[in-house]
């Protein structure tokens, strides 16, 4: 699984951040979304398709990787 983030469509709302806060954070000038991992174990999947879904403005997109393990 792969996550973009586009910083141009964040709001910083923080939904992301207080739903996942080892993946997501927001910058300390701008409050824009940042990542903390670029790489996610399973058991994160779920919470990473979750925070896509409630993200307000459409700007945390999940890549499915099909050659990964599944959950
Ligand atoms: S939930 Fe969406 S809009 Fe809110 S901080 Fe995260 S990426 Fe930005």
């Amino acid at each position: 699984m792969r996550v973009s983030i586009d910083r141009d469509r964040c709001c910083s709302s923080g939904m992301c951040v207080t739903n996942v806060p080892e993946v997501f954070d927001q910058d300390d000038h701008d409050s824009l979304v940042t990542l903390r991992q670029t790489t996610f174990r399973p058991d994160q999947f779920d919470d990473l398709r979750l925070a896509a879904k409630l993200c307000p403005s459409g700007a945390i997109t999940v890549i499915e990787d099909e050659s990964a393990e599944r959950d």
